[in-house]
């Protein structure tokens, strides 16, 4: 069997042919010429042209094959086009002035999801900056024909990047049927959000249904001015993370204050010990645990004042939590626990929106905003060469935006 007829199998154009096959060194060269009968297409308006000149021999690089590099060879033909006048003509194999084959991009593009951009490139001895662009162009296609039916649900979060001085806004879809990376956007101020919602549509955005944010005031006031249909809770995994960043406030202080005293270290390495659930914690931690506990500290009554409210999400009625809720505020207040009585303050201020909880639960699972938090922070860790925020954008849709791809006769992997 010759190679092109291979190839004719797994990809066959319409007005072009495999002709040569060589072997130029350590790389496959396969030539491709026109069908006789076949006109060269306008890249400018994609209609039929008459021929005007050849151009220099150019090589795509195609899939490899048996780890050897592959290139299609052609001299592109200019047309002579009556509404464009002279241009390249268009050729099914490659897009632009790329010198990849789209078969190939694609190749590169779906291994970037399963290994970083850096191993692809590794792997199959190309540059970062080919692997880059395939992501790129990827993510550019599968943006431009993605759906937008059915967004009901939707999560907004942030997440801090270039060493936590500028912020991204993320907004998921989490619909049953749907849940992926919808839209990034730049900053985390009410004009970023302001261009979400421009970006979904007015009709789109009056039937979402539900809408789970953090307390950052930009989001909800955006919310409420353009998705009022919508039942806007604050969901458990944003409440929870406040009162995390409360203990270790505590804590922090306290350590000092020991330390300051004079007192045995009892505070050192007891941040987890602090912040996971109990029942996440190792045999070890919690005989550790146990022991910190006996100590009258400020941080273990935070800890314990964290790990009561849990008790709120398990409530069926808005009307016993925010019952709970009020006794909740009630103590912390009376705690003289400044950082405690922040929360407290803040769980009151938006105690409407909390209730909404109970409102929508069934419908909404706070996991999945967590899962994708903790997947997008880690694409951004990741920080091989995402320098930019272009880069940083191109990496989260195409790792998260669970986005389409075109189908083809034959996928290479
Ligand atoms: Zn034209």
């Amino acid at each position: 069997m010759l190679v092109s007829t291979i190839l004719n199998r797994v990809q066959k154009f319409k007005s072009f042919v495999y002709s040569t096959v060589r072997w130029a060194g350590d790389v496959i060269e396969i030539e491709v010429v026109p069908r006789a009968n076949g006109k060269p297409v306008c890249s400018g308006c994609e209609r039929p042209r008459p021929g005007y000149d050849r151009l220099a021999t150019r090589r795509f690089e195609f899939v490899p094959l048996w780890g050897l590099k592959v290139f299609l060879v052609y001299a592109p033909r200019r047309v002579q086009c009556s509404s464009c006048g002279v241009k390249v003509e268009r050729l099914p194999w490659a897009t632009g002035k790329h010198q990849l084959t789209d078969a190939y991009a694609w190749f590169l593009a779906r291994w970037a999801r399963r290994l970083s951009w850096k191993e692809v490139a590794e792997v199959f001895r190309t540059s970062w900056d080919n692997v880059f662009r395939s992501v790129e162009m990827a993510v550019t296609w599968g943006r431009e024909h993605m759906s937008l039916e059915g967004v009901r649900a939707i999560g907004i979060d942030e997440i801090a990047w270039q060493r936590g001085h500028k912020y991204l806004t993320l907004v998921y879809q989490i619909d049953p049927h749907c849940k992926r990376l919808l839209w990034i956007g730049e900053h985390r101020k009410v004009k970023t959000l302001l261009r979400f919602f421009r970006w979904l549509g007015k009709e789109r955005s009056l039937a979402l249904t539900h809408i789970c944010s953090d307390m950052w005031k930009p989001y909800l006031k955006v919310i409420a001015k353009k998705a009022s249909a919508a039942v806007h809770v604050l969901d458990r995994f944003h409440i929870m993370s406040h009162f995390s960043k409360a203990i270790d406030e505590v804590r922090a202080g306290e350590a000092k204050a020991l330390k300051a005293k004079g007192l045995e270290p009892v505070l050192t390495k007891t941040r987890w010990l602090l912040l996971k659930r109990p029942e996440n914690l190792t045999d070890m931690q919690s005989i550790r645990l146990a022991d910190l506990l006996q100590y009258n500290l400020k941080s273990v009554r935070s800890y314990l004042m964290k790990e009561s409210f849990q008790l709120f999400w398990q409530y069926a009625s808005p009307h016993w939590a925010g019952n709970f809720l009020d006794r909740w505020c009630t103590e912390a207040m009376r705690s003289k626990i400044e950082p405690m009585k922040k929360v407290a303050r803040m769980l009151r201020t938006h105690r409407p929106l909390l209730l909404n909880w109970f409102r929508a639960k069934g419908q909404l699972s706070s996991g999945i905003v967590e899962g994708f938090n903790t997947k997008a922070k880690l694409t951004t860790r990741k920080a091989f060469g995402f320098r930019t925020y272009h880069a940083m954008e191109i990496a989260l849709y195409h790792a998260l935006g669970a986005l389409p791809e075109p189908e083809s006769t034959h996928r290479f992997c």
